[in-house]
């Protein structure tokens, strides 16, 4: 039986549970607990080293500098766009108002910091300080400074280099291995959940997956679409209809990172992007830019804050911008990844971790849709850094990809 199913009767069966044994179901507590556990002991390592080899990769400074820049700013800038999306329909739509859940464990509640602040503090004064008490902004920035000094220096990084891609291969494999729990961790979360709250709280969580769809759609079809006709003079309807077998694959698979194939072959053969661009803009998308995910992200805080009754200020909504963006760069493109890059995004700005409990009965819901964003977003850059190189052949796209 595939992972999602097992993970969809857990979460069923484990919400029956709950609902039919009440109170009674505390002792399942501990097995989610270690499932929550397992997930936090993934973030730093995993972080760190995917994201040093997802700058590694761009490798031959001078060749890729110039394509490798242009697709980094508009990932980065399209993942700010759809944080922001995020935010504000978690923020229109309240998918958590009216659930007046109380946290069981007091998180140390993070020194308010103002927005100057938070950016100075990206810059850490102690690297290993910050990967020890899992400062993540620090590390991020870290990370990323650290793998361009590793590209810089070239051929004299090569054992580093291999060295972060075996760990990050290994994290992986690690999160696999954490994933595959994760029916019995999300059975005893809902369990735990269900016993503790009944059904006036998990109704709501039909409003999280509604608030997720409706924004991802919405970022699909108008910010997409407006960069393409706008930025590219290129005919959005075409796009989407050439990526259409890509979009089906990271919608079953929910894997950026396994969609990866077909996103390549289907961009060339259907959009005419240049072999070149292809094959360097697109690993470098499914390793960087999650824009489903940043959506995704910013409806759940939203969502969390909301359920425990915390209002959150503009330099915390800052935050969440800030670490949602530099979070997806070290996203992994597999499966559940997400999820685990929201333990972070909540702990940025103290909101309590139980909200991981809700969120991740109905991840793999999430996952599919957001997986289907992050992989329009990767093809739609790659298509528009093709047309501005002048690796875009037109004739294909204006025919191919309707046939
Ligand atoms: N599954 C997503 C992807 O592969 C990442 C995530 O979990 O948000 O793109």
């Amino acid at each position: 039986m595939k992972l999602w199913a097992k993970i969809a009767i857990g979460l069923v069966a484990g919400t029956s549970t709950g609902l039919i044994l009440g109170e009674n179901v505390s002792f399942l507590k501990p097995v989610g607990d270690v499932f929550l556990n397992a997930i936090k002991m993934l973030i730093v390592p995993l972080v760190f080293s995917s994201l040093v080899v997802g700058v590694t990769s761009l490798k031959d400074p001078r060749k890729l500098g110039r394509v490798g820049f242009k697709a980094f700013v508009a990932y980065l800038f399209t993942t700010v766009f759809a944080i922001s999306i995020g935010l504000a329909f978690g923020h229109v739509l309240k998918p958590g108002a009216g659930m007046h859940l109380s946290p069981s464990e007091t998180l140390a509640a993070p020194t308010q910091q103002s927005v100057v602040d938070t950016f100075v503090n990206i810059i850490p004064s102690n690297p290993l300080q910050a990967l020890a008490s899992g400062q993540i902004l620090q590390i991020i920035m870290f990370a990323l400074l650290f793998g361009i000094s590793l590209v810089l220096i070239g051929e004299k990084a090569k054992p580093v280099s291999d060295f972060f891609e075996a760990i990050a291969e290994a994290m992986y494999k690690l999160t696999d291995m954490v994933m595959s729990l994760a029916p019995y961790g999300v059975f005893a979360l809902m369990a735990w959940v269900g016993g503790s709250y009944g059904l006036a709280i998990l109704l709501p969580l039909g409003k999280v997956i509604i608030s997720v769809y409706l924004a991802c759609v919405l970022h699909i079809l108008v910010v997409y679409s407006l960069m393409l006709f706008v930025g590219g003079r290129l005919n959005p309807v075409r796009f989407f209809y050439g990526i259409k077998e890509a979009l089906a694959l990271s919608f079953s698979t929910s894997s950026s990172a396994a969609t990866l194939p077909v996103s390549i072959r289907e961009v060339q053969e259907n959009l005419g992007v240049s072999k070149g661009v292809a094959s360097f803009v697109l690993p470098l998308g499914a390793t960087i830019n999650m824009d489903g995910t940043a959506i995704y992200q910013g409806v759940t805080a939203l969502f969390v804050a909301q359920a425990f009754g915390v209002d959150l200020s503009f330099a915390q909504m800052v935050t969440i911008v800030l670490t949602a963006t530099l979070a997806s760069i070290g996203t992994a493109g597999i499966p559940g990844a997400g999820l685990i890059m929201l333990s972070l995004i909540l702990s940025s700005v103290g909101l309590p971790m139980e909200g991981l409990a809700l969120v991740a009965g109905i991840d793999r819901i999430l996952d599919m849709v957001r997986t289907s964003v992050n992989v329009t977003g990767d093809c739609m850059v790659a298509t528009l850094v093709a047309k501005s190189e002048g690796e875009l052949d037109l004739d294909v796209y204006a025919t191919k990809s309707v046939s």
